[in-house]
């Protein structure tokens, strides 16, 4: 399987390449040139590691088969808990696929405590020598994820970049004090598109990537702009599914929509994936926060990211430029030219429409919808008090926008982080007055629902506090050449 950019249609690289580069030349991004068939008869009594190794063997193709196997056990076993792709029963038709059982309490361990193993093989694999340095723009918990995943790991170095005030306090506490030689914190002044940008230009400098090979080091990344974050993510809509199945809620072949709150559109691009590879898939319903750029986008075909950014309860959400809709552009329009165009413009202008071919191809497998702080808070209470069911704040925009998309077929909403992570937003939208503090308000949430808040989430305030530099976005350069 080669692999080709999203912006020039005559690059072709290996997957180790894709893997360890994270970035095509000219900011574009690598993704796969077919989709390898799903075998969903022999696949779906697979446990969760197994199945991973299957979808993963369809498109690393470079990668040893032992590698694959040990490297998908070791992952998700043990990390979690058991409970890998655990998907429940909220209501009738309506399922919770908990993404959030991990090491640090939201789905971006799915990828992010496997991509590590993969890109230190792939260096293997391409026989390289060099110290590779991670980069990471977050808005909150793709940088404790990272973090956790590459720590201490030999010949990696990892450097964070978060919105100062622009996470809760468990998420910066995550990553403040996370452990690690090899790794580095900054809260950047301004907002995740800020940070996120200052990333993206350090990687597109060719003077900062010159002078670090002078010294042996390589950028990389481990944002979802790389092919190795949203690989891992196909596999659990496709756990979903088979679990639906194996349980009776579903006979092999019927359709599924999925509700996936969507930032940066890592997540739901997956779920895209899993359906190219033939995952029986009718709608993939897009949930935003206030930010509801990809709403509009996908009902219009104009994405128009000139407008106010809001900071709201669903702070992993708070987006405007999505990055990983150009894959999708890409594979709807077929065209690298007209992406690269379209993304220029972007640039340039803030906004670009898109033609109404591509248009009608993504409103085939895509429908949208976004739910304000308001109605997601009304989303968590009425889950919590009519089914008995506790869902964070990135969640509950997806369940409010699951129920206006409703139809036969049953409904699968990702649940993406663990209350206990927004522990305030989630006691205010029952109904509580919250404490000041996110460690008293976990407290709180548990004695109001019984629900146990995750040890590694309630034993944060007794760690150290290793990293609190603050950096301008014009920083982030310097930051980078440390
Ligand atoms: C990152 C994140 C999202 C958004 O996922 P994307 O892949 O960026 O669309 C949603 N919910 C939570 C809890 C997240 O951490």
């Amino acid at each position: 399987m080669q692999f080709q950019s999203t912006r020039d249609s005559a690059l072709r690289v290996s997957s180790s390449e894709a893997i360890v580069r994270g970035l095509a030349p000219k900011s574009g991004l690598f993704v796969p040139e077919s989709f390898p068939k799903a075998d969903l008869e022999n696949w779906k009594s697979l446990p969760y590691p197994a199945l991973a190794e299957q979808v993963l063997k369809g498109f690393l193709t470079d990668y040893s088969a032992d590698f694959l196997h040990s490297a998908t056990a070791a992952t998700y076993g043990e990390a979690f808990g058991g409970k890998a792709g655990e998907t429940v029963k909220v209501s009738d038709g309506v399922y919770a696929l908990e993404l959030w059982h991990g090491p640090t309490c939201a789905f971006k361990d799915y990828a992010l405590q496997l991509m590590p193993k993969l890109l230190v093989e792939a260096k293997k694999n391409l026989g390289r020598t060099e110290t590779t340095r991670i980069l990471v723009a977050t808005s909150g918990d793709t940088g404790k994820a990272a973090l956790a995943g590459y720590a201490d790991l030999d010949g990696i170095e990892i450097e964070v970049f978060y919105p100062n005030a622009g996470t809760s306090e468990i998420q910066h506490l995550q990553m403040a004090t996370q452990k690690g030689d090899n790794v580095q914190v900054y809260a950047v002044e301004g907002n995740f598109d800020d940070a996120q940008t200052g990333v993206k230009r350090v990687f597109a400098d060719e003077s900062v990537a010159a002078e670090l090979e002078a010294r042996h080091i390589r950028l990389s990344s481990a944002n979802s702009i790389n092919w190795g974050r949203v690989l891992p993510q196909i596999v659990y809509y496709i756990s979903a599914y088979c679990d639906l199945v194996r349980d009776g809620k579903l006979t092999m072949g019927d359709k599924v929509n999925f509700c996936v709150p969507t930032g940066n559109f890592g997540d739901i691009l997956a779920g895209y994936y899993a359906k190219q590879m033939g995952l029986p898939v009718g709608k993939l319903i897009c949930a935003s926060n206030k930010n509801n750029v990809l709403t509009d986008f996908i009902k219009t075909g104009t994405y128009d990211a000139r407008r106010t950014f809001y900071k709201t309860t669903s702070p992993s959400m708070d987006i405007l430029i999505s990055s990983n809709l150009e894959r999708l552009l890409l594979h709807t329009s077929g065209s690298a030219e007209k992406v690269e165009g379209w993304m220029q413009e972007l640039a340039a202008t803030g906004k670009y429409t898109v033609d109404a071919e591509t248009l009608a191809k993504i409103q085939a497998s895509f429908a949208a919808g976004y739910a304000d702080d308001a109605a997601g808070a009304a989303e968590i209470r009425a889950r919590f008090e009519r089914d008995g069911y506790l869902c964070d704040t990135h969640t509950a925009v997806a369940f409010h926008v699951a129920e206006a998309n409703r139809s036969d077929a049953p409904m699968v909403v990702l649940s993406t982080a663990s209350p206990f992570k927004f522990p305030r937003d989630v006691l205010a939208a029952l109904g509580e007055t919250a404490p000041e503090s996110d460690f008293a308000a976990m407290a709180a949430l548990t004695a109001k629902t019984g629900a146990a808040a995750p040890a590694s989430l309630r034993e944060l305030d007794k760690l150290p506090v290793r990293f609190n530099t603050v950096i301008e976005p014009a920083e982030i350069r310097a930051a980078a050449l440390r």
